[in-house]
């Protein structure tokens, strides 16, 4: 039977933990083969590798630490060469360093670069010969809402470099979309509980809540339902635009209950 991706190659960076975790997860529900690259969640791949495999899917794991260029290409190359050429690519790995503009180390905010940005231009650039000769191809970065619509401090580098993915995404799609069913889009998580956000303090958390119409945290998997969707072929006459998974966050400015409360004091 003929699944959503059949079989296609999908490559998910930071694709073990997190996030990622989810869209691996959902992406090998649907008929993808995933190859999902991690760097230090190595005990994490094996188990991933078997809970994959048991559930009926096909998913490998892949280490490299995506800062390191030569090292990114020839794991794609690798994986390539194996597998196949990879139709659907997913740059999924990031980090944030939170430090002020004031206190601003500038080589930790060109790291967050590295793995946020770089790395989705090496790893595109090392799929899309392919993607074109296949006539399909799927690039989806995982962007942000701070990269256009929220300001918070200690947020510069994470949040230029967002912006700039949903920029590469843009681009990237007035270069591919002609050439066949090859499509370049963003997915904007809202606020997904994982490692990343764990150590928010609950004020923190409740503060970002709400905003949000959805008032809850989404899941790693409602971040890959939509991914799965972009990488489908359904999803074919949708480029160059980013989809906001974020539970209508940032959509409120003060909660109903704040309100109740602060109209009867
Ligand atoms: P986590 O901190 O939980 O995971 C970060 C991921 O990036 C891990 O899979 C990690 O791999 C990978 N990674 C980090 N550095 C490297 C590196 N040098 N080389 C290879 N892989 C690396 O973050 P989330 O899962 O929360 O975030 C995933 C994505 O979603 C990020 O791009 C983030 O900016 C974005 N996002 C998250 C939101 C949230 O609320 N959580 C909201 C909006 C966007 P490993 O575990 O193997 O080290």
């Amino acid at each position: 039977m003929a699944t959503t991706h059949d079989g296609r190659l999908a490559i998910v960076t930071g694709g073990v933990s997190g996030i990622g975790r989810g869209i691996s997860s959902v992406l090998a529900r649907d008929g993808a083969t995933v190859a999902a690259l991690y760097h230090r969640s190595e005990v994490e791949a094996v188990e991933f590798e078997e809970e994959i495999r048991i559930a009926g899917g096909r998913l490998s794991t892949h280490q490299v630490d995506v800062r390191d260029e030569e090292a990114l290409q020839a794991t794609i190359a690798d994986i390539t060469e194996q597998y196949g050429r990879p139709q659907i690519l997913v740059h999924n790995a990031g980090i944030a360093n939170g430090t002020p503009m004031m206190a601003a180390d500038v080589p930790a905010m060109r790291d967050v670069f590295e793995v946020n940005f770089w790395a989705a231009v090496t790893a595109t650039k090392a799929v899309l010969r392919g993607m074109m000769r296949s006539k399909f191809g799927r690039v989806i970065y995982i962007g942000s809402p701070v990269a256009t619509r929220w300001a918070t401090q200690g947020s510069a580098a994470y949040a230029s470099n967002k912006a700039a993915l949903h920029a590469l995404a843009r681009q990237v799609s007035a270069e591919i979309a002609p050439r066949g069913d090859l499509t370049a889009n963003v997915v904007a998580p809202g606020y997904i509980r994982t490692p990343k956000t764990r150590h928010l303090e609950k004020s923190h958390e409740d503060a970002i809540l709400s905003t949000m119409c959805s008032e809850r945290p989404g899941t790693p998997e409602e971040i890959g339902e939509a991914v799965s969707f972009l990488a489908s072929s359904q999803a074919s006459y949708i480029t160059g635009t980013v989809l906001d998974v974020d539970g209508g966050f940032g959509l409120k400015t003060i909660s109903r209950r704040k309100r109740r409360r602060n109209t009867t004091t």
